[in-house]
């Protein structure tokens, strides 16, 4: 008998000249993202929830704190899959912020799509709602992590 399909929870962000393909995209994929906790970055949020009709939660806006948000629910092990459309033509106020975005997601373990052709991968992968499939996490965590020193 088949695993019952899990629920992830999927984090969105798109820098401004990227939003109209992310909203594309998400459009696209809508019935597939119904079937998952969604989460974003605060203006790509709003966008989202608009656009598809389905409850979005909403981080602070990425240049404010909201990449940096989603980086420590990655880290907490709270968030299972990134897809963040940046942007490669033009410079970010917050480049710290979206290094550290795409730093912790690579730490983690945590599958990330960065433009929309891995982006289709992984939203059609058997694996995203699969039981059977869960993705190797580093052994140091919240829990293992004591007086600033990796237990
Ligand atoms: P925004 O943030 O969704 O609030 O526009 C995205 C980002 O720039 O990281």
């Amino acid at each position: 008998m088949a695993a019952d399909p899990i629920r992830r929870h999927i984090a969105l962000v798109a820098h401004d000249n990227k939003k109209v393909d992310l909203l594309a995209w998400a459009e696209h994929n809508r019935d597939t993202l119904a079937q998952h906790d969604l989460s974003a970055t605060g203006t790509t949020g709003t966008m989202l929830e608009y656009e598809l009709g389905l409850p979005v939660r909403r981080f602070l806006s990425g240049p404010v704190g909201g990449d940096q948000q989603i980086g420590a629910k990655i880290a907490e092990g709270d968030i299972d899959v990134l897809i963040f459309f940046w942007d490669p033509l033009e410079a970010q106020p917050h480049d710290p912020d979206v290094k550290a975005l795409l730093r912790l997601a690579t730490v983690w373990n945590a599958p990330m799509a960065c433009n929309v052709a891995t982006a289709d991968m992984v939203i059609t992968s058997p694996l995203l709602a699969s039981e059977e499939y869960e993705r190797v996490r580093p052994d140091i965590g919240p829990r293992g992590w004591e007086g600033g020193q990796i237990t």
